[in-house]
């Protein structure tokens, strides 16, 4: 299914639980503004390489936009639009004084040389430079974009409008990066499954914890989840996964892909067994993190999915049917837009002492974080008890609820 189709889904289900008036429809469910541009890059053969780059606008009700900028041969206008409204409703739920976007280039990174990708980024940069600000738009990084791109964005904006690092999130630590940000989506999976679990008068002791997907979110929660006091039992990545009953020894998982290997390929010396990559998914389980792809989890194998919840941490991993099959099997699921709002979350924190100039240290950061994450599933499960529906349905009511409150007192509505 494709993004628009289902974040159109979710947001009609929800628009019916809040009972959303016609007015607010059009204003919400449309971007504000749709930046389009051409992006040529002189390569280095002497050649010439011309790509198309878009910043979408959504909604700025609630504050500036944010959201990721992406580098993909993939990314087209319609996907960019779907990315900008779910960051609307991502940012509403965690209550983050921002609006939501998204952006992208439609090149394959692999594809260019360090400095014809510089050289993208500033010259995509100046073209949206216009509708870009601290208190306007605030680009971030998302696949296939890093540090290294954002800092190359941040001097470009900076070398026209003077020193401003609030310009952009997801820095390097030497100049305007904070602490704790590159971990924040990670750990912010495991806040949230920590105070879902408390409201049942539970811990993470003892519980064991399935993730797929062992890249920045994965080994962030599998560590934060050890820490907290669980056992990941199993792991996987794109090439294959390995599980261990008695807990997997995360350190050494994270060691591994560190050093640019599968963990598949390193089954002995983690002292585990092998698993296919797709079982992951399947295996017996209290809790599956899903944080690698999208639409992984299906109406196909959603019936044999035997964990008691399912905490996203990528984005759009269940698809609209599975989600109904697993709510109607009572497996409980902690949805995407606040599963994984621990990076925007992140990245409010750093514009916000970018803005003061000052830093948090990493303690700080992390309780901080913890408490927004907390407030966020309280918020989501207390909405979804009052209104009778799943959470999924519950987190996007209300965002929307919030968005739509912001919109009417500006008198968009
Ligand atoms: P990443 O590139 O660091 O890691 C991705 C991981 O998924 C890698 O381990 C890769 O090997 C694995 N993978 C890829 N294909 C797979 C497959 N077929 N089976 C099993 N594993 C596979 O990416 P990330 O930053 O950790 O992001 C993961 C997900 O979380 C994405 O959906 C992303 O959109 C979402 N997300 C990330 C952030 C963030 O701050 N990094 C924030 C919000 C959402």
């Amino acid at each position: 299914m494709r993004a628009d189709e289902m974040v159109n889904r979710y947001f009609a289900e929800a628009a019916e639980t809040i009972d959303l008036g016609d007015e607010f429809h059009e204003v919400l469910q449309t971007s504000y503004r749709e930046t389009d541009v051409q992006v040529p890059v002189h390569l280095d053969n002497g050649g010439l390489a011309v790509y198309r780059g878009y910043r979408v606008q959504h909604n700025g009700a609630r504050g500036p936009y944010k959201g990721g900028i992406r580098y993909h041969p993939a990314v087209d206008i319609n996907e960019v639009r779907a990315l900008a409204s779910l960051m609307t409703w991502k940012t509403a739920l965690l209550d983050l004084p921002f609006g939501g976007a998204k952006g992208g280039v439609n090149v394959d990174p692999g594809d260019l040389s360090e400095r014809e990708l510089e050289a993208l980024t500033r010259r995509f940069t100046a073209s949206i430079s216009h509708v870009l600000g601290p208190y306007r738009d605030v680009p971030a990084p998302d696949m296939n974009t890093n540090p290294q791109v954002m800092a190359w964005l941040m001097d470009a904006y900076s070398a026209k409008e003077g020193y401003t690092p609030a310009i952009v999130t997801g820095k390097p630590i030497a100049f305007g990066g904070a602490p704790g940000r590159r971990e924040a989506t990670g750990r912010g999976v495991m806040y949230c499954l920590e105070r879902a679990l408390e409201r049942q008068g539970r811990t993470l002791d003892g519980v064991r914890i399935a993730i797929q997907g062992f890249g920045n979110v994965g080994t962030w929660a599998a560590r934060t989840a050890v820490e907290m006091g669980a056992t990941v039992i199993a792991v996987s990545d794109i090439g294959g996964g390995v599980r261990r009953d008695d807990g997997l020894d995360v350190d050494a998982c994270c060691a591994v892909v560190a050093a640019g290997r599968s963990v598949a390929d390193a089954v002995d010396e983690l002292d585990a067994d092998p698993l296919a990559g797709g079982d992951v998914l399947t295996i017996d389980c209290d809790v599956l993190i899903p944080a690698a792809l999208g639409e992984v989890i299906t109406a196909e194998n959603a019936e044999d999915v035997r964990a008691e919840w399912i905490v996203e941490g990528a984005n759009n991993p269940t698809t609209p049917d599975a989600d109904m099959l697993l709510h109607a099997r009572g497996v409980q699921i902690i949805p995407d837009i606040l599963a994984n709002g621990g990076g925007v979350t992140g990245s409010y924190f750093e514009w916000t002492q970018n803005i003061q100039q000052f830093r948090w240290d990493e303690e700080e950061f992390n309780k901080r974080l913890r408490k927004r994450m907390r407030t966020g599933v309280d918020t989501t499960l207390d909405a979804a008890e009052r209104w009778g529906v799943r959470p999924r349905r519950a987190a996007f009511a209300v965002a929307m609820e919030r968005v739509a409150e912001a919109a009417h007192m500006r008198g968009y509505v």
